[in-house]
């Protein structure tokens, strides 16, 4: 397969875009590597679907250009890019068979009746569909039909990357995890380039090795499920990622150190006054706040119990906010003090993550 780079990609579906607002895209610089097992993630509107029909071939972006492996296809027609889809409702012929609808790719490119052959069994195989190969597309459940459009992109060898368009979403929950496991298996065993779109946090994240977070129409963080969720790098990824989201609070950066409501908060890599020109807001998610009693004074106002741990909610300052309690761990009934792990809590300035020059 390919290593896939978007080089400096806008777009807009106005005639003349002028403001920035006007843009669809507002700037991708990304490269998917080859063999790399990615999602798309990001909340309905915020350009999933355009930057994928720019990979495609289907929209011809603004600005900027889309090689495979170094070579510009900016210009090529979708047939010409060599991308199989799959995407939410399965696209497979009814009134064929299984084996029909794996060969039909093949046919067209003329390949001979053996070969044909050969590689429709090895693929059915791959995917557990030997035993339907035989039947009738029509008959079969929307997981299999799904499989069926994963496998006529998988028997061909010359495809350079299989997207995948919130493919799940006809599929009934108990079955979703399988295939989606299947999926993962499948991409460690033969390594091909994949992209899957979705806006589901829990499917990007047991599925991808990276995570590509979208909001707005920009990448806001490319990243492990452990690199989301343990330094965000935007607040949207805070919040998106994770439930419930970082906790944000209003905060100063001066001379001594950074304060919320006056109050300092220790941190491994406080930025420099200097570095802060904009909003600025402390970051920190509940599962790096803990109760301490030589901690911040603060208000607690009430307790969720989801089983396994418990939510608390509080107050510090004028400042609601959330912190996760395993099981185990006293709650205070009184004189609550929390600390907030100073190697997790960080300084955001309009959105983006600022951390300290190195010293
Ligand atoms: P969803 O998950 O709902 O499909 P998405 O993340 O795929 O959303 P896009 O469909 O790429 O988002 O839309 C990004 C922005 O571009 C949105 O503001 C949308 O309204 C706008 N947009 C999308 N398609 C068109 C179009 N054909 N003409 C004009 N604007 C469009």
């Amino acid at each position: 397969m390919a290593e896939i780079r978007l080089d400096k990609i806008r777009h807009s579906y106005e005639d003349r875009p002028a403001a920035e607002a006007d843009f669809a895209l507002k700037m991708v610089d990304l490269t998917w590597k080859d063999g790399g097992a990615y999602a798309l993630l990001g909340p309905s509107g915020c350009g999933k679907s355009t930057l994928l029909n720019i990979i495609s071939g289907l929209l011809s972006p603004t600005e900027g250009d889309v090689r495979f492996d170094g070579r510009s296809v900016t210009d090529l027609a979708p047939d010409q890019r060599n991308i199989a889809q799959v995407f939410q409702f399965p696209v497979v012929y009814d009134t064929m068979t299984v084996y029909q609808n794996l060969a039909f790719p093949l046919r067209n490119r003329g390949m001979d009746r053996s070969r044909i052959d050969e590689l429709v069994r090895e693929t059915a195989q791959r995917l557990d569909l030997t035993g339907v190969l035989d039947r009738r597309a029509a008959g079969l459940t929307a997981d299999n039909k799904q499989k069926i459009s994963l496998a006529r992109g998988l028997v061909r060898s010359d495809v350079n990357v299989i997207m995948f368009d919130e493919p799940l979403t006809v599929i009934d929950p108990h079955l979703k995890w399988q295939l989606r496991s299947q999926l993962k298996k499948l991409h460690q065993r033969y390594n091909f380039t994949m992209i899957y779109v979705t806006h589901d946090q829990t499917e990007a994240l047991t599925f991808a090795d990276q995570i590509v977070v979208m909001h707005e129409g920009e990448v806001v963080q490319v990243g492990t499920s452990e690199e989301l969720f343990e330094r965000p790098e935007h607040t949207f990824v805070g919040h998106f990622i994770g439930s419930p989201g970082m906790n944000l609070f209003p905060c100063t950066v001066g001379d001594d150190g950074v304060r919320v409501d006056g109050m300092p908060i220790a941190l491994d890599a406080p930025p420099a006054p200097g570095q802060v020109n904009g909003t600025s807001q402390l970051g920190v998610r509940p599962e790096f706040i803990r109760f301490d009693t030589g901690g911040l004074a603060v208000e607690l106002t009430d307790v969720a119990d989801i089983g396994r741990y418990r939510i608390v909610d509080a107050i510090l300052g004028r400042h609601p906010f959330k912190i996760f309690c395993p099981e185990g761990v006293e709650i205070p009934s009184d004189n609550a003090k929390v600390r907030f792990d100073p190697r997790h809590a960080n300084v955001y300035v309009d959105g983006w993550r600022v951390e300290a020059r190195s010293r």
